[in-house]
């Protein structure tokens, strides 16, 4: 039924960004080295993400757009083990496609011979045939919600879903320094990391030399309380911006967006920030699986800790030692 589908697509597919994170996700689930993220008029027009990962041959690409399927789960053991990969609901692909024109081109890594082509439109696979094509997949996101006129009426401006488009690919890209991961808006070149596997350097190409050059160095194994370790840069207290900040936090791994560790890194600065100022940082906090859930809300990436307290004292004195080893 066709409310149906359309209610449930705009629980995963809020706007642009959201494509970017299940099509990012996807990538990297399929062991991509190289992730290209391109969007026109903030992702509003369309979305490009094209990886060199294991790619998928006609049978995968029919299946991958199917309502809940997976190649990631095989049985609810695997529930219950907890999944490795990032994505393992099978909707994102079939959701996208419900509200839109997705075009899929894959071939699998190390196959020759042509890939497949897909287009779907609305929901309706349109065309599957095959086409030429480099190993790895591209999936193209045009028109979004332009069949859902009152879901395409709460897009906000260009500049603002480009402003999400940016903070998810930021992320991605910090969270994992071994993928060249890179965005274009309009033709025009955000930012490429090289993949190198280094924070520092990744830091540089996302935020630039100001930024990396007055990152300092966080790393902490506290022997007691509910943290494992906290690791990281953080900015000087003085090279930092208005208006927003620019703090990645992942929790085991995975990005996250927690008022808890917002402050702790914010207190863990003292007196020392400007009013309206906030400082760059980016910080990996692994706590012990159990002791966190991470999975509050598919969207929103809060978290909820067993102990709060302690996890906040726990970074923000990772943070302030960092800062005073470097005397600020
Ligand atoms: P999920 O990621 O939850 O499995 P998706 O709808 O996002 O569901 O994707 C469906 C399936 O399509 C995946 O399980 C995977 O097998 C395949 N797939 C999607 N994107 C890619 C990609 N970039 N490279 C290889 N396979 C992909
Ligand atoms: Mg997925």
């Amino acid at each position: 039924d066709r409310t149906v589908r359309q209610i449930a697509a705009g629980e995963v597919v809020e706007r642009p960004a959201s494509v970017v994170k299940e099509l990012v996700e996807n990538s990297l689930d399929a062991d991509a080295n190289r992730i290209s993220i391109a969007v026109d008029a903030g992702g509003t027009e369309g979305v490009r993400v094209r990886d060199d990962g294991v790619g998928m041959d006609r049978d995968d690409v029919k299946m991958a757009v199917e309502e809940h399927t997976t190649s990631k789960i095989s049985d609810v053991s695997d529930l219950e083990a907890g999944v490795g990969t990032l994505g393992f609901r099978g909707e994102a692909l079939h959701t996208i496609g419900a509200v839109s024109r997705l075009t899929l081109r894959s071939k699998p890594r190390g196959g020759d011979g042509a890939g497949t082509e897909l287009r779907v439109e609305g929901g309706e696979v349109t065309d599957l045939r095959p086409a030429g094509c480099p190993a790895g997949t591209v999936v193209e996101v045009e028109d979004l919600f332009y069949n859902t006129p009152a879901r395409r009426k709460f897009l906000k401006t260009t500049a603002t879903e480009f402003d999400h488009v940016n903070t998810v690919a930021t992320q991605y890209a910090l969270a994992n320094p071994d993928v060249a991961l890179s965005l274009e808006h309009d033709d025009r070149e955000v930012f490429a990391t090289e993949g190198r596997g280094s924070l520092e350097s990744t830091v540089l190409s996302v935020y630039g030399r100001e930024v990396a050059e007055s990152m300092v160095r966080v790393d902490a194994e506290p022997d007691a309380g509910p943290v494992e370790s906290v690791t990281g840069l953080v900015s000087h207290p003085e090279t930092t911006r208005s208006g927003r900040d620019y703090l990645s936090t992942f929790v085991n791994g995975r990005y996250v967006t927690d008022r808890l560790l917002r402050e702790a890194v914010l207190d863990a600065y003292g007196g020392q920030l400007a009013s309206d100022r906030y400082p760059f940082a980016v910080l990996f906090v692994d706590v012990p699986r159990e002791t966190v859930d991470v999975n509050v809300h598919p969207r929103k990436m809060e978290v909820r800790w067993d102990h709060e307290s302690g996890v906040k004292s726990a970074v923000e004195s990772a943070v302030e030692s960092a800062l005073l080893a470097e005397g600020l």
